[in-house]
């Protein structure tokens, strides 16, 4: 019985998601192989040794790329049982099952997946397994989200850690970066995010001595950088102190980041000063919109206020903040999108921000709670099975004109500095609005005393 773990995209990170299963695996004495394909080629000899495929879709741009692997997989080895897990696999269940996916797991798999394995290969389980999903989402707060007791993930069969995004430290340096997870889902039920139709309001935590031995592991392989990938790092803000304080103490010199969200960064600022001395190097925060009126409809729980008050609080205690938009919504005017950057210049966030952030389109999933919106429903067409999303256009069509204008000029102009891009698109924000562009400011720090993973965060 052999399987085969296959990842396509996880922003540059090695992939937690095929080095926690790989052990639940191996621990029960199955054969395993992982393969990256962000990095390394899948041999067919690979696919015709598998019994059982299993693809890990924790993102959007992940399930894109796997659907041609998935065809392929189903030419050369058409006797595999093929399975799909992780948050986009069960908001996707259909578009797979038409791929020729067998199996729909849900982002907390561990245990269904070897129970499947299990049952592929005709072994009892010697304990009881959770039954694998059948690719509902959970409408209700938390229900079916399975809670599971993690093991320690097994990163012996991934590409090592120098082949991954590093951190770009402010001193011009670079730190190898390992990744981890101290919980997944979410608490909070955002609009437009894609983890809420799955976790509906609830999140899971990993438990703290699988994560610190998690970190151990790959400090030992070189990591002097740890990101944590938890939607949401403050979720849990008790468990969250008690493993930076840990890796703090065991690891001193190691630094990490976090995501979190601006409602956090307000109701924990006691924490956050905390977070700087154990070794945070930066914090990146969803801000989506500067606008009130856009955020109340992403149901954000936080002001464009909030936001200010969380840069200057992060700003005061050495914290580095990397905001993250949908700079392009259904409700952003051309002048409100010229706000959005004269906004990041003003908070002197220009180097902080990636240029990407600036051309990002709201995306309607399978699921989404933006679809209990009726200017939503109306703008929307029927959902696209390629673009695995419901197609939207802006009621002003120089605003979709203008957004395609950004995408390409930040796509043409990969590394290029932030400033020189972020000035190029104010232009042509300005042109498009018919406004006069300020003229550039001048940061306080400069692009170099920001550190940053020199992976654009991507969806
Ligand atoms: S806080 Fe972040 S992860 Fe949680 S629901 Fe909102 S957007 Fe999603």
């Amino acid at each position: 019985m052999h399987t085969l773990l296959l990842s396509t995209y996880e922003m540059g990170r090695q992939p937690f998601g095929l080095a926690s299963p790989a052990a639940w695996l191996e621990r029960a004495g199955l054969a395993v192989r992982c393969v990256d394909l962000s990095r390394d080629r899948l041999l067919d000899e690979a696919i015709r040794e598998a019994d059982l495929v299993a693809w890990y879709l924790p993102m959007h741009t992940a399930t894109r790329l796997a659907a041609p692997v998935i065809e392929r997989v189903g030419r050369v080895q058409p006797r595999a049982h093929r399975c799909a897990y992780g948050l986009y696999a069960p908001l996707n269940a259909s578009f797979l099952r038409a791929r020729g996916i067998d199996t729909i797991l849900g982002p907390e798999f561990e245990a269904d997946l070897l129970a499947l394995a299990r049952r592929l290969a005709d072994i009892t389980p010697t304990s009881p397994e959770a039954t694998p999903s059948d690719g509902q989402v959970n409408p209700e707060r938390g229900v079916g989200v399975p809670r599971l007791h993690f093991v320690q993930p097994d990163r012996r069969g991934l590409p090592p850690l120098d082949r991954y995004a590093t951190v770009q430290m402010d001193d011009g340096t670079k730190r190898v970066a390992g990744y981890t997870e101290a919980s997944r889902g979410c608490r909070h039920t955002c609009r437009h995010c894609p983890i809420v139709p799955i976790y509906g309001g609830t999140f899971r935590i990993v438990q703290p001595e699988v994560v610190l031995a998690d970190v151990r592991a790959q400090v030992a392989a070189g990591a002097r950088h740890i990101t944590f990938g938890d939607p949401d790092f403050l979720n849990g803000p008790r468990h969250a102190v008690r493993i930076v304080e840990a890796l703090a103490r065991e690891h001193p010199g190691v630094t990490y980041d976090i995501t979190t969200k601006v409602e956090h960064l307000r109701r924990h600022a006691a924490v956050l000063p905390r977070l700087h001395e154990t070794g945070c190097l930066f914090v990146t925060t969803a801000v989506e919109a500067v606008d009130d009126r856009i955020l109340s409809r992403l149901e954000k729980g936080h002001t464009r206020d909030d936001f200010v008050r969380a840069v200057e609080h992060c700003r005061a205690i050495g914290l580095a903040l990397g905001p993250t938009f949908v700079a392009f919504n259904p409700w952003i005017t051309r002048d409100g999108y010229c706000d959005l950057l004269e906004t990041i210049a003003a908070l002197d966030l220009v180097e902080h921000v990636a240029p990407i952030q600036l051309a990002i389109r709201l995306i309607v999933t399978q699921g989404s709670r933006l679809l209990e919106l009726p200017e939503i429903r109306e703008q929307v067409g029927p959902f696209d099975a390629a673009a695995l999303s419901y197609p939207w256009r802006h009621v002003d069509p120089a605003v979709d004109a203008l957004q395609q204008t950004v995408m390409t000029l930040v796509g043409t102009r990969p590394g290029a500095p932030r400033r020189e891009v972020f000035e190029a698109v104010r232009q042509l924000a300005h042109a498009c609005a018919g406004s006069r562009p300020p003229a550039p400011r001048r940061e306080a720090r400069a692009r170099a005393t920001v550190p940053y993973l020199n992976e654009p965060w991507y969806c």
